[in-house]
């Protein structure tokens, strides 16, 4: 999928949680809410604009691409918990819950749902 001058014109109120990875740091998740659709004008080749709706994750998936063309990552819309958890890191003490741990120890918790 080729998008030109992409930019969100709208979004719906409508949102939903999910866990998102970034290629630009691949070892980590995070739990993001965005909305369930989004419209997006584009460019054409032939310069005319072209407005497309986009639900669930296509919509997840571009607007994410949007915001790094905007300079921001996931981890800026990142909610309540607010840290990155390794992919597949689960706590042994509170199943249901993952950790990020470092060198010296864990550094913080999170809800599993991030592989
Ligand atoms: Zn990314």
């Amino acid at each position: 999928m080729i998008l030109l001058n992409p930019k969100i014109t709208d979004r719906s109120d409508e949102t939903d949680e999910q866990c998102e990875g970034c290629l630009g740091f691949f070892d980590v998740r995070g739990l993001v809410p965005r909305p369930l659709k989004i419209t997006v004008e584009t460019t054409a080749l032939n310069g005319e604009p072209v407005t497309t709706v986009y639900e669930r994750g296509l919509a997840r998936l571009i607007h994410h691409e949007i915001d790094h063309l905007d300079g921001m990552l996931y981890i800026a819309r990142m909610s309540a918990w607010g840290t990155p958890i390794p992919r597949g890191g689960v706590s042994a003490d509170r199943p249901g819950m993952g950790v990020l741990v470092s060198g010296s120890g864990m550094l913080a918790e999170t809800p599993v749902g991030c592989r």
